[in-house]
């Protein structure tokens, strides 16, 4: 399998470059607009075909490439059934599971942070959008967040898989690349609650300022970055 961790700088998303080997069909995980040349540069350079692009949900904090690089390279674009974009090609279902090559990536329905928000299991790596974060968990005070869904997403969802998963969220502000399941279980301060209720508490308590430009952005991601 080739795997590469990308990352944009103004907005500390994390991008995921999946494909079987070099020279075969490719896959990007939460691609940013302002980096399209690189992605096309990187594709080329290691002989990948783009075949499709996930959003993990409409993000508030960076616009998406997937409408441009749907343009470019006629990729399908992918999101879970929750997801308000009406131009996405594939709306993909909870367990539902997306093929590359030999590769299966199954998807997991986590609302919580939004209520459109997926997490994409691929062997033992989780690509969990905003749904867990390394030490964190995605915000849950707009575009449908709910503590409660999060709070049943990660606690009843995400954490029952084997502890060695290896963790790829969509963003770390703090130079983190990669956790575990097990390490998150552990030493993840927002998940060091007694029950869900202190979870809701925390989360509803947050008081965080709204992401810059948040408005435009989802306007412009529900159009999956198109203008
Ligand atoms: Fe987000």
């Amino acid at each position: 399998m080739f795997f590469r961790q990308l990352f944009d700088k103004s907005s500390s998303t994390y991008t995921y470059l999946i494909a079987s080997a070099k020279g075969r069909e490719a896959l990007l995980i939460d691609p940013v607009l302002d980096n399209v040349e690189s992605y096309i540069n990187l594709l080329k350079e290691l002989d990948l075909k783009l075949v499709k692009i996930i959003d993990t949900h409409i993000h508030a904090d960076h616009i998406t490439a997937a409408n441009e690089l749907k343009n470019q390279t006629n990729c399908k674009t992918i999101m879970g059934d929750q997801s308000p974009a009406d131009t996405v090609e594939i709306k993909i279902k909870n367990e539902e599971t997306i093929k590359l090559d030999n590769l299966e990536i199954k998807a997991l329905h986590t609302p919580g942070h939004t209520s459109d928000s997926f997490s994409f299991l691929m062997n033992n790596c989780l690509f969990s959008g905003d749904a867990l974060l390394i030490n964190g968990t995605g915000r849950t005070d707009f575009q449908n967040g709910s503590a409660k869904d999060s709070y049943n997403s990660i606690f009843n969802k995400l954490l029952k898989l084997p502890e060695e998963t290896l963790l790829y969220p969509c963003h770390d502000y703090n130079g983190k690349k990669v956790s575990t399941i097990g390490n998150e279980k552990k030493f993840n301060p927002r998940l060091q609650v007694k029950d869900e209720q202190e979870y809701i508490d925390m989360m509803n308590n947050l008081n965080l300022p709204e992401p810059k430009l948040m408005n435009i952005n989802v306007a412009r991601n529900i159009k999956l970055g198109a203008i």
